[in-house]
């Protein structure tokens, strides 16, 4: 009898799926993901995939964490790769499954090149990135036709924040997103501010964006780290610097989780 395929398709050896889980909320998976999660046997999840899209997989999967965090990582990222090929080498088909995008500061790049330097197939589902969710929760466009028509993405913790070159990606016309940045949030300011720009831009920071407990703060860039200390703001949270920051002015549902501070 024919078999019927499943979405993990039949090799000799496992597959592994890099998927992105989205900011939070599981109504924002794929339904590519959706279906993965349901189908795996074995999930490899990191610390930001919220526990209700952990709930979808079967109550027989293996789900195995390597939450990582800032000061504490259970497993280091070379250990993780190796987890997904000996896995995948043994037979198990692996859903890798990754917060927001696995391409988006997710070390899915990583992980995939370790895969195919061990000739174990690998496959990436997109996720909506925290970015993407925010911006739509928040009801902040990311770009605006009346003030910004170019957007980008930072890390603001990692290697060498001071050498990193962002001249140029905030101001006029621009939108900067920055992921990972809260512990560094008040030198962010001063960079920017250094860089020449001015302390009265908008600046939103959206924590647990797309989840129940989302908070949306706001402030001028100067009161950023102050912003950020004064709320207690915590991981997972990005902040939004620009013209669109500012926004929505006049959306009464996501005013209600609004807290301006002058
Ligand atoms: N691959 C992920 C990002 C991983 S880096 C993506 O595409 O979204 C981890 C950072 O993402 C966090 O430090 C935070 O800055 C951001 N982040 C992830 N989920 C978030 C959420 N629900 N709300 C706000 N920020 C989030």
């Amino acid at each position: 009898m024919e078999q019927v395929p499943t979405p993990f398709g039949h090799t000799p050896f496992g597959k592994v799926w890099l998927v992105g889980a989205g900011p939070g909320d599981p109504d924002l998976l794929t339904l590519r993901a959706a279906r993965l999660i349901m189908q795996a046997k074995v999930i490899v999840h990191d610390g930001l995939v919220d526990p209700a899209i952990l709930a979808l997989a079967s109550p027989k999967a293996r789900l195995i964490s390597v939450a990582k965090s800032r000061s504490r990582h259970t497993l280091q990222q070379d250990e993780i790769n190796a987890l997904l090929v000996s896995e995948a080498q043994a037979g198990r088909d692996v859903v890798r499954l990754k917060g927001g995008d696995p391409f988006i500061f997710g070390r899915g790049g990583e992980e995939a090149e370790a895969c195919r330097a061990a000739g174990v197939a690998v496959e990436v589902v997109p996720g909506i990135s925290a970015a993407i969710g925010a911006a739509a929760a928040a009801q902040m466009p990311l770009t605006h036709r009346r003030s910004a028509s170019i957007v980008s993405f930072v890390a603001g913790q990692c290697k060498g924040l001071t050498e990193q070159d962002w001249t140029g990606l905030a101001g006029k016309g621009r939108t900067l997103v920055i992921y990972m940045g809260l512990a560094t949030a008040d030198a962010i300011a001063e960079k920017l501010m250094a860089d020449g720009l001015a302390p009265d831009v908008p600046v939103a920071v959206v924590e647990n964006a797309t989840r129940p407990e989302m908070r949306i703060l706001r402030s001028p860039l100067a009161g950023l780290g102050q912003l950020v200390s004064r709320h207690k703001v915590k991981s997972p949270a990005l902040i939004v610097i620009g013209e669109v920051a500012a926004q929505p002015a006049d959306a009464p549902l996501a005013a209600l989780a609004l807290e301006a501070i002058q």
